[in-house]
């Protein structure tokens, strides 16, 4: 990590795909954002740290994806979930190993990360 402050996505995936879910931190206002950005959507603020998260929460929205772009046409069905992290911010993630039709809002799921060849991507399986 060459500045501990400014938390890359290039930085953040390389902790995701290592198994660690890393938010940041406004030192201004104390907004906690996950995946990084520039500026803080609160106080446009450009003054980040990180902080490790556990990588639990309950899904708050699902949507089951039935046709997919070419790239994830043999995946099909999967489902994508809008997971409530217990710090507090959402994070849009892949649900797997979770039966579709027991998907439900306030799920608990965990965190995992999904690699495939030089992809990384963020997943939530069961809790
Ligand atoms: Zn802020």
């Amino acid at each position: 990590m060459t500045d501990p402050r400014v938390v890359t996505l290039k930085h953040f995936f390389e902790r995701v795909r290592a198994g660690e879910l890393t938010g940041i931190r406004c030192t201004k206002c104390g907004a906690l954002e996950i995946p990084p950005r520039e500026l803080c959507p609160t106080c446009q603020a450009r003054a980040w740290e990180p902080v490790p998260l556990a990588g639990e929460g309950t899904i708050a929205s699902y949507t089951v994806i039935r046709v997919a772009p070419r790239a994830h046409a043999a995946d099909v069905p999967y489902a994508i979930a809008a997971v409530k992290l217990k710090e507090g911010p959402s994070l849009l993630g892949r649900v797997q190993d979770i039966p579709l039709e027991t998907l439900a809002i306030g799920l608990p799921v965990r965190f995992r990360p999904i690699v495939k060849d030089a992809q990384t991507a963020i997943g939530f399986g069961p809790a």
